[in-house]
């Protein structure tokens, strides 16, 4: 379902670099992507759905080599393939719980939008606990709620792939099982794949397996030293100091005979 091979991925001006020689994924695989903080789980994440392309190397998602799509027709294979639960929600404020979860119908033409989705959206709203809010704009959703319509809007459009960032982050414990059974239920129903980020280390046997992401290469680039600065590195501390306060030194001069 995933290929990922020979990847390279920085961000712009950034220190991180994630650097994933192979990695795959299996149609109807369970996947756990596990790794501390700041350690590139969202930013895998994003890779596998093509929400950034990598420097170098190719991504495969359901036989398409995203990484060779331009920006408009990855979007759309995004929203026909791809179920996303952000880690940020990326909810809609002046849309309703309903209308969050319908988005990916709104947003592509074609999504068919009739009466059974409509139906599907309700029941997930339901499922997730939220049956009597589908009518409540999203502002005035807890932090937890808005992860739940977050999770329902990855569901509607049963894509073959669900990608979701930290689903059960902001979840109580009855709620971090109930969401977590509603979207393994809902790949093992249409025979998708999940692919899902979590801190949870007792989540873990729900999973095929997991992947850390501290176990991909990783390299923090050092700061670029230039000829300069390793010459000025090999005389002594005192060298140095003194360079600096002549450099000074002759910088006031020159003001002062501007004056
Ligand atoms: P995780 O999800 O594991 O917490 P992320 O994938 O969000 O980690 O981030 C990985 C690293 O990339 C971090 O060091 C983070 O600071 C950096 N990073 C994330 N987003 C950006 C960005 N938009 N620009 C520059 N650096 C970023
Ligand atoms: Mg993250």
């Amino acid at each position: 379902m995933i290929s990922v091979s020979d990847l390279r991925f920085s961000y712009p001006g950034g220190e991180f670099e994630l650097d994933v020689p192979n990695l795959d994924v299996s149609t109807g695989e369970k996947v756990a992507v596990i790794g501390p903080s700041g350690s590139g789980k969202t930013t895998l994440l994003h890779l596998m759905a093509g929400i950034r392309l990598p420097q170098t190397g190719t991504v495969t998602t359901d036989g398409v080599e995203v990484t060779g799509l331009d920006d408009g027709a990855r979007r759309d294979f995004r929203i026909r393939r791809i179920g996303m639960v952000f880690q940020e929600f990326e909810l809609l404020e002046y849309l309703t719980v309903l209308d969050n979860i319908l988005l990916p119908y709104r947003i592509n033409g074609s999504l068919r939008l009739d009466g059974e989705v409509r139906s599907r959206a309700i029941e997930l709203a339901g499922q997730v606990g939220l049956g009597d809010k589908t009518h409540r704009l999203s502002t005035r959703l807890s932090h937890g709620e808005k992860q739940r319509v977050a999770v329902c809007r990855a569901l509607v459009a049963e894509p073959v792939l669900l990608l979701a960032d930290e689903p059960t982050g902001n979840l109580d414990p009855n709620n971090t099982q109930r969401v977590l059974d509603i979207l393994l239920e809902a790949a093992d129903a249409t025979g998708a794949t999940l692919v899902t980020v979590t801190h949870d280390h007792d989540l873990l046997p729900k999973f095929d397996r997991s992947i850390d992401v501290t176990e991909l290469v990783h390299r923090t680039e050092k700061p670029q030293i230039n000829a300069d600065s390793i010459a000025a590195s090999q005389v002594s501390p005192q060298i140095t100091r003194m360079n600096s306060d002549s450099h000074r030194t002759s910088q006031i001069n020159d003001e002062q005979r501007d004056k």
